[in-house]
């Protein structure tokens, strides 16, 4: 995989990180501010963060069958999306997705001045792996993204039809795992990264950790990329609080885990409920599930009454997306869709 020619004789930041006893060489200060602050995080605030998070690394690496070569971190998925576009697709090179999925996508084509072509869904939402092989024959593209589970829909593509696509492209094809935990370990396509140079994996705090106000997220990829994106990055991009944070969600993982198949019991009770009231549900992988109803402006009706849910226009009218959220949540959720249900009859 080339990155733009602009990008391939860059070199990389240079951050010295020789042993001190004085550190005069970045222009920094001490702890004045928060030197007695409780809060332990805010120790080592002063100084420039690790750039590299290695200590991040070495722990996320225990999770996967990978090296710290494999890996890096950004300020959320997002920084790293932008900057694997930034980094490999040149003007006018074509970006292909299914759709409905992620919204960022066609962002980050227009940004970096890509075409941008949506490979339609199924009626049921499912997605045609051979219709995306065909895409890619036709169209051939410099990058594919694919979101499995896909957001909003909820749908996993199986991991088999993913491996098919890498291999049947010379296309890099990103696998954006951001609900991945919501799913199985085993639909993952980490366990692939050395087989194909062209795959891609991200992945984020924001969702299975419950953290997205951090902003972590990493990808998984071949040295030769993650290479490329670390010397695009800006410097010390990945602030310490991130970081330290980051550190502590990972010595909790069994937390997560257990938090994880809650949402997961909670995203059948939630599907159940939406049914009984007539709703049209979709199976979901992820922390949200994807319904059709057809209540006019059902999320304004929500509004009123103080409930967020995700709305859609366009093809997508009458179609939401509602996050798992508690038990409480819930509760109030489904009062109040009965009650605006209540009205409609009565009207
Ligand atoms: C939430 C989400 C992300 C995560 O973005 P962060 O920048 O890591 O918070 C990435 N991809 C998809 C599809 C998402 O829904």
């Amino acid at each position: 995989m080339k990155p733009k020619k602009n990008i391939e004789t860059l070199k990389s930041y240079h951050v010295n990180e020789s042993k001190y006893h004085v550190k005069l060489d970045a222009n920094e200060s001490n702890n004045f501010l928060f030197e007695h602050s409780s809060l332990s995080d805010l120790k080592g605030i002063n100084l420039y963060p690790d750039n590299e998070a290695s200590q991040l690394k070495d722990k996320i690496i225990q999770l996967y069958p990978i090296t710290k070569k494999e890996v890096t971190f950004g300020n959320g998925s997002s920084e790293l999306l932008d900057l694997l576009v930034k980094s490999y697709v040149n003007p006018k090179e074509v970006i292909l997705s299914f759709e409905p999925s992620f919204s960022m996508y066609p962002i980050y084509a227009a940004l970096y001045d890509a075409t941008y072509i949506p490979v339609p869904s199924e009626k049921d939402f499912s997605l045609s792996i051979d219709l995306m092989i065909s895409y890619a024959h036709k169209f051939h593209p410099k990058l594919i993204f694919i979101c499995s589970p896909n957001n909003p829909t909820g749908y996993l593509i199986p991991k088999k039809d993913i491996v098919k696509l890498i291999s049947s492209t010379e296309a890099m094809v990103l696998v954006d795992e951001a609900y991945m935990e919501f799913s199985s370990v085993e639909n993952s396509l980490v366990s692939e990264i050395n087989q194909y140079k062209n795959l891609v994996i991200v992945r984020t705090f924001s969702k299975a950790f419950g953290l997205a106000g951090i902003r972590l997220g990493y990808m998984i990829a071949s040295k030769d990329i993650i290479d490329v994106i670390e010397k695009v990055k800006a410097p010390y991009a990945l602030n310490t609080l991130s970081q330290t944070l980051g550190l502590k969600a990972l010595d909790n993982y069994e937390r997560v885990l257990k938090h994880v198949s809650e949402v997961k019991k909670r995203r059948e009770t939630l599907s159940q409920s939406l049914k009984d009231l007539g709703f049209k549900v979709y199976p979901s992988e992820g922390n949200f599930v994807f319904t059709y109803v057809t209540i006019p402006n059902l999320d304004e009706k929500l509004i009123q009454k103080g409930i967020l849910i995700r709305a859609f226009s366009n093809t997508l009218n009458n179609y939401y997306r509602i996050t798992v959220g508690t038990s409480e949540a819930h509760d109030i959720l489904i009062q109040a869709l009965k009650e605006i249900k209540d009205e409609k009859l009565s009207d």
